[in-house]
């Protein structure tokens, strides 16, 4: 019988925020592959004494791919444990083809990605009533190229809520694009490590966004939110007004 490949999402740094589904699959894991650069290894312990372990930082797709199919082959469980959701880059697709490849069968559990959890630490809601409804998720362009219409000038334009992965090194490259579209006092907030015991916060404007991470000697490990969410106040969802009906109650006033 071969075994399965679970893809796990190990969340954004504190254990506890792992999800207890990711939680069970490590504890009754053979094989644990994990993202070395970002997983806390405190989240590798709850694997057993008896798994082996392997950190992908340093291996390629190939070694990767080996591995995991060989013991899914010999029947044992594996897990590859990404930081924060696998969904979000977290090289789940190309694994999955040679997954598929090979007839291995594999699950997907999700985490809580670090947007969320830089959120979280900002104490800030990112889709604020009447002010901002949409966030995107995406990167500054460097060694990976974006694709056509995904610069981030071209998405600088609608002056949504913005989270900035991959970007901490680039501070002063997502500054000027974003300063393309967005004002220059555009509030900006930067979480380094959120959840972890070392987290850092800086806040301040976008024309400010490259000099303030440098002072703050920021530049990995970060989530980079961008928008005018960061500093709404007085915006009233219509879910809880008490003039407005909806699947789950009445109103109480009309
Ligand atoms: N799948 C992950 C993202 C992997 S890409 C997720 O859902 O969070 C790696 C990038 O994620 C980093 O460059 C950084 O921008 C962000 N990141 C991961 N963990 C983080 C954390 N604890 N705090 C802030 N940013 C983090």
């Amino acid at each position: 019988m071969p075994g399965k490949v679970y893809f796990v999402g190990a969340g954004p740094g504190d254990p506890k925020l792992i999800t207890l589904r990711g939680k069970e699959l490590l504890e009754q894991a053979d094989v644990v592959v994990y993202a070395g650069s970002l997983v806390n290894p405190v989240v590798l312990e709850y694997a057993g004494k008896g798994a082996d372990k392997y950190d992908s930082a340093q291996l390629t797709l190939e070694q990767i791919a080996g591995i995991i199919t060989r013991a899914a082959r010999e029947g044992r469980r594996v897990v590859r444990l990404a930081s924060g959701d696998p969904s979000i880059y977290g090289a789940v697709e190309e694994m999955s083809d040679a997954l598929k490849a090979a007839g291995i069968d594999f699950e997907v559990v999700p985490g809580v990605s670090s947007f969320s959890a830089a959120a979280a630490a900002l104490q800030c809601e990112l889709t604020v009533p009447d002010l901002v409804q949409t966030v995107i998720l995406t990167r500054v362009e460097g060694r990976t190229k974006m694709p056509d219409r995904e610069q981030l000038e071209d998405l600088a334009k609608h002056g949504c809520t913005l989270a900035l992965f991959l970007s901490a090194a680039l501070a002063r490259r997502v500054q000027e694009k974003l300063l393309t579209a967005y004002p220059a006092e555009t509030p900006v907030a930067v979480v380094y490590k959120a959840s972890w015991p070392d987290q850092k916060i800086i806040r301040g404007e976008l024309k400010d966004l490259a000099d303030l991470m440098r002072k703050a000697k920021i530049a990995m490990t970060a989530m980079i939110i961008v928008g005018r969410c960061l500093t709404a106040r007085g915006h009233k969802s219509r879910l809880y007004d008490k003039t407005f009906s909806h699947a789950h109650r009445k109103a109480s006033i009309s």
